[in-house]
């Protein structure tokens, strides 16, 4: 079992701000702006080179509806950017196909 494997099932604590019978959703353990998350496929795949139509459909229609939530709960978050890195060369380090939503402030300075 991989790190979220064990965050699927409970093994490892997470606070999860989202999930259903296909994904969950739970905040990154390294915060790149607050509220950053991850939405994790349940069934276990490495990577987007091995979604299927089933995957595609259970994880992709999600992230609008999770992103909406996200920016629901901060009136100060006026953005976000949605990442998936595929690969060890494209800075993977869990082989867990994950995607990050990373709320954007105003004043966050990621842009600098
Ligand atoms: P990657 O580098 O593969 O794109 O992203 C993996 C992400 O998983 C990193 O942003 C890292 O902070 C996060 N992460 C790794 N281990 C844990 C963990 O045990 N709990 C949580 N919530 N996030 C984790």
């Amino acid at each position: 079992m991989d790190i979220f494997d064990k965050i699927i099932v409970g093994e490892i604590p997470s606070y999860k701000v989202y999930e259903d019978d296909d994904v969950v959703a739970f905040l990154d353990i390294s915060q790149v702006t607050p509220g950053h998350t991850l939405v994790v496929p349940k069934k276990h795949v490495d990577d987007i080179f091995d979604y299927d139509k089933d995957i595609s459909e259970a994880v992709l229609l999600k992230l609008p509806i999770i992103a909406r939530a996200i920016k629901a709960s901060d009136d100060d978050i006026t953005g976000i950017n949605i990442q998936s890195n595929n690969g060890t060369s494209a800075g993977q380090t869990v082989r867990h196909s994950h995607w990050h939503l990373i709320p954007r402030y105003d004043d966050d300075n990621l842009n600098d």
